[in-house]
């Protein structure tokens, strides 16, 4: 539609303000202070600390205090320009947190407990810096661990833990989202090796990954197999997904993969089904467990400040009733999400957990922490929207965590498949006579 000469007298004014800086957060707003001076935690109520032994503790504490530090002062910057902070890489690995519970190959071997305990806490202070490391450690690395070769796991995972290299895992399809197993990128046998052709969307870490564990369908066998394919090789050509609400500093990538050649040592042998990857699936799913929590455990500790600090009628808005009941709200849920979340743990570690455990860990987690930010979207008022008091930040993030690894609905499926025998994620409508 043609402007008229007013709308652009008016655009050319609003222009020339355009190239302004803004004002500085704490001069802009003076009663409270932002996020990037990270709020003390104040979510332990039922003293969850105690249930963990002194180690996982101790990397607790040391986890909370990077995060705060190196992190936190730059993540509203980086989230909304949708970057990735490269240099924040060397401190996330002084940690030693890459590989989780993966033992030998210069991998931590923690308790699954500690992995979790871990994963809250960077998730506490920015949900795209846990997601980088999900993607990296709980999915690939642990791919590389659980089917790779002898040969793999040394070549690859020492570096992957000290992140001198970076990996993804390439799943999802962009026809094959929730329905992954019908996955159509196809691996095909040549001499020497294997060719992959096909499509992968929303891969975490893709645009800079040095690693990429690929799925695909072996054209003799029709089930998926599982890749590593360098950056670099050729027919390989990942982009960035832009425009994104939630974890804007993850990268999430399309990748395009067209006659890609991948040696036959770099076949993962372990990876004959699709129920092969259902066991990585399976443990990395109790980690995002464990994101919904963290997240929630941050949002508490910036409202739990920000309600002291602001005044309203004279008053701080801790003191009025309806504000105090909708912390209590959220503190109780962090209660009932932490003691579910170390459960899960438990049952991983006595070996009883089942792919339903983790499932619904996973569902009912991400259910309560959406109640949750939301809660601390509204006690923020005005500055529950800006990415600079943290809960607008972490309650974007979340959305994206709700979806993947198994969106809410996927995964009580799953549960309920395992307590009522009958699996309902295919439409019984869709018989022979359908025209869906
Ligand atoms: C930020 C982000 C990061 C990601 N990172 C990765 C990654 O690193 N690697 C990777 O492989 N994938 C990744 N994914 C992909 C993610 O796992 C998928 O988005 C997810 O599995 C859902 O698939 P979809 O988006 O295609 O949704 P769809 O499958 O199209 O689902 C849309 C809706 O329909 C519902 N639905 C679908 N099927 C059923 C059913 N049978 N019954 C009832 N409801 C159903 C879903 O619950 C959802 O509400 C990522 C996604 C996001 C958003």
């Amino acid at each position: 539609m043609a402007s008229s000469n007013q709308d652009d007298h008016h655009m050319a004014s609003m222009g020339s303000h355009s190239g302004l800086p803004p004002l500085n957060i704490s001069v802009a707003f003076p009663q409270a202070t932002p996020a990037s001076v990270f709020p003390p935690s104040s979510s332990d109520y039922y003293q969850f600390d105690d249930l963990l032994n002194p180690e996982e503790q101790a990397l607790r504490k040391r986890v909370r205090v990077v995060m705060e530090k190196e992190v936190a002062p730059i993540m509203a910057v980086y989230w909304e320009k949708a970057e990735f902070p490269f240099h924040v890489i060397p401190k996330l690995a002084t940690l030693s947190i890459a590989g989780g519970t993966i033992k030998g190959y210069g991998c931590p071997g923690l308790s699954i407990t500690a992995s979790a305990i871990a994963t809250a806490e960077v998730a506490r202070v920015d949900a795209s810096c846990s997601t980088f490391i999900l993607v990296h450690s709980s999915l690939a690395m642990l791919t590389i661990a659980l089917c790779g070769s002898e040969a793999q796991k040394v070549k690859y995972l020492s570096s992957l833990a000290k992140f001198d290299t970076v990996a993804c895992w390439a799943l999802t399809e962009p026809d094959y989202g929730s329905d992954a197993s019908s996955l159509r990128t196809t691996a095909t046998k040549v001499s020497g090796g294997w060719v992959l052709d096909g499509q992968k969307r929303w891969i975490g870490n893709s645009t800079f990954a040095d690693v990429l564990i690929v799925f695909a369908r072996n054209t003799s066998t029709n089930q998926i197999n599982g890749f590593i394919v360098k950056k670099g090789t050729p027919g390989l050509r990942v982009t960035k997904i832009e425009n994104k609400i939630g974890l804007r500093i993850v990268q999430n990538g399309d990748i395009i993969l067209n006659k890609v050649f991948v040696p036959d040592e770099d076949r993962l042998p372990g990876v004959n089904s699709f129920q092969d990857t259902s066991k990585v699936l399976a443990v990395s799913r109790v980690m995002v467990a464990w994101q919904p929590i963290g997240i929630s455990m941050g949002v508490f500790d910036m409202c739990n400040r920000y309600l002291k600090e602001r005044k309203q009628f004279g008053a701080p808005l801790a003191a009025f009733q309806i504000n105090q009941e909708k912390l209590v709200r959220m503190l109780g849920n962090i209660q009932a999400m932490l003691l579910v979340g170390w459960r899960l743990c438990k049952l991983y570690e006595s070996g009883k957990m089942t792919a339903g455990h983790a499932s619904l860990g996973k569902a009912w987690t991400s259910l309560k922490a959406r109640e949750t930010v939301s809660l601390g979207r509204e006690l923020l008022g005005g500055n529950g929207i800006l990415a600079d008091f943290l809960v607008a930040k972490a309650f974007c993030d979340l959305e994206p965590i709700f979806t993947y690894e198994g969106t809410y609905d996927i995964n009580s499926m799953v549960t309920a498949r395992e307590i009522t025998g009958i699996a309902s994620f295919k439409p019984a409508v869709l018989g022979r006579s359908s025209r869906l």
